[in-house]
């Protein structure tokens, strides 16, 4: 499953589960209002009753006083006193009882209730009528007779009102019962919905967390260098992906280390080249590398010369070590002619190595040669060529060296400010031009045009040489090699070579 579709649907069931719980929330909570409700109506209909019972009870002391004092005026004071609390009473009675839904469908209490609103206001009347037509003994009859199964009626119905008080007091506590189990299982649920939903959000932080680790590992083993480590993601065809596009990233960037390793070592290599080939390139240079190279040989041979003397004018002369000692220089010499020849060697194969050449070749190998160099330093490289420069006749590898010389001077001028190192060629009609630009700390004047000789440096771990092997190889081929200062800050270092015969 996508980790989008779980985690979508861990939030859906988180969000049903809690709506469940809160449903089945609800039922105890109207269970427990309903039974509240029902009781308080019985419990108020009962009173009402209660209050009729006592109005019917109420009746006959009064009236019987009344028609015993056979009192007209007096009975009528009574009954009409009698009549309006019996009708409040009674109306507000049945009021309570119809809307009472325990009640309301009890057709004893609704007849009892009825026979006595109906009756007690009759009997009062018919009482009221004897005696007003003087006929006394009949008022108290009906007094002694048929007021009296009213009350009883009245007593009914107290009754039956008191067992529907017990009957809805027994079903609210059943009610309550009930609720009070439910709530049991709205906790339970309620639990249970938390424990899914913990359950829910492990399992889907899981599914998020771990690959997140898996990847984590394969970004440190990177980060250390190490491109065999390979990972695996499960889960999910995206996180199988990753995983796929991670080992894949990670052969790219081994692939891509070891071709800069070679690179680097390529490098290496030509610059250890061309280090080799300026130190030997013009006679100056050639008598002080000769000097350097031979000093040490024959500096041994002197040594084993003299060792090999001081044997031989000893009173017994040692022969054997004076031998052994003469070999020796006899094998310095040797060291030493072989550096001569060495060199002559290579001055032979330098007349041998003009061809015609196209200077913007050697500028396109030089400046990706020269450009970790000059990152080191913040410094860009750019190259502005004249694509129809006509071909010369030079030696490549001299000419590497020139350019390669004044790109690293540029390089050196601007290491500390950073910058922009620009390397331009030109046609004119002799001369194929060629500038290399810099930003750096520029030429100072005193110095004047001394930085071409030999052994002049203002770097502390200059030679001084550079310049001077440079203007001697392009002079060697016909051309000049000059510095200006640059309007603005740097200068521009230029050399020409003639274009080759024939064009
Ligand atoms: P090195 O670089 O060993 O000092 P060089 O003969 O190449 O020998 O340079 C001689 C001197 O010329 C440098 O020490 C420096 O003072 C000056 N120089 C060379 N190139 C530049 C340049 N691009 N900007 C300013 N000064 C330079």
């Amino acid at each position: 499953m996508k980790v989008r579709t779980r985690v979508t649907a861990s939030f859906v069931a988180i969000v049903v589960l809690m709506v469940v719980v809160d449903i089945i929330a609800v039922v105890p909570y109207r269970l427990i209002l309903s039974s509240s409700e029902g009781r308080a109506a019985v419990d108020q209909a009962a009173l009402a009753v209660l209050r009729v019972n006592v109005d019917v009870y109420a009746f006959t002391g009064p009236l019987a006083a009344a028609t015993s004092s056979a009192d007209v005026r007096r009975l009528k004071g009574e009954a009409a006193v009698l009549r309006g609390a019996f009708g409040g009473d009674v109306d507000r009675a049945e009021r309570l009882i119809v809307s009472s839904t325990h009640l309301a469908g009890d057709a004893t209490i609704r007849g009892a209730l009825d026979a006595i609103k109906a009756g007690l206001p009759f009997q009062l009347d018919r009482i009221v009528a004897l005696a007003a037509a003087g006929d006394w003994p009949a008022a108290r009859l009906r007094l002694a007779y048929d007021v009296p199964p009213l009350v009883d009626i009245s007593s009914v119905l107290v009754d039956r009102l008191e067992s529907a008080v017990a009957h809805e007091r027994e079903a609210a506590d059943a009610r309550a019962q009930g609720a009070r189990q439910l709530f049991v299982v709205v906790v339970i649920a309620t639990l249970a919905a938390l424990l899914m939903a913990v359950g829910l959000a492990w399992s889907t932080t899981r599914a998020i967390t771990k690959p997140l680790a898996v990847l984590e590992a394969g970004a440190h083993a990177l980060a250390r260098g190490d491109f065999q480590h390979r990972i695996t993601l499960t889960g999910s065809h995206e996180l199988a992906g990753l995983g796929s596009a991670f080992n894949y990233a990670v052969d790219r960037i081994g692939e891509l280390f070891a071709e800069r390793e070679r690179a680097e070592e390529q490098l290496r290599r030509s610059q250890a080249d061309l280090a080799h080939v300026t130190k030997i390139t013009t006679v100056s240079e050639l008598a002080a590398s000769l000097a350097h190279e031979i000093r040490q040989p024959m500096t041994a041979a002197m040594t084993d010369v003299k060792t090999s003397l001081r044997w031989l004018s000893r009173d017994e002369p040692d022969t054997a070590e004076a031998r052994a000692a003469a070999t020796r220089a006899v094998q310095d010499v040797t060291r030493a002619t072989e550096i001569i020849s060495r060199i002559r060697s290579l001055f032979k194969q330098d007349d041998q190595q003009r061809q015609l050449l196209d200077v913007n070749d050697v500028i396109d190998e030089m400046v990706p040669l020269l450009r970790g160099e000059a990152h080191r330093y913040g410094v860009s490289i750019r190259a502005d060529l004249d694509r129809g420069v006509p071909p010369i006749m030079a030696d490549r590898v001299q000419v590497q060296q020139v350019l390669m010389n004044l790109m690293l001077n540029g390089i050196e001028a601007m290491k500390e400010t950073r910058g922009h190192l620009i390397v331009m060629s030109r046609a004119s009609q002799q001369d194929v031009l060629i500038s290399v630009s810099d930003t750096g700390v520029g030429l100072a004047p005193e110095h004047g045009d001394q930085m071409f000789n030999a052994f002049f440096t203002t770097k502390a771990q200059g030679t001084g040489m550079g310049l001077s092997i440079s203007r001697s190889i392009v002079h060697s081929h016909g051309g000049r090699l000059w510095a200006d200062a640059n309007a603005g800050p740097g200068a521009t270092f230029s050399f020409t070579l003639p274009i080759a015969d024939g064009r």
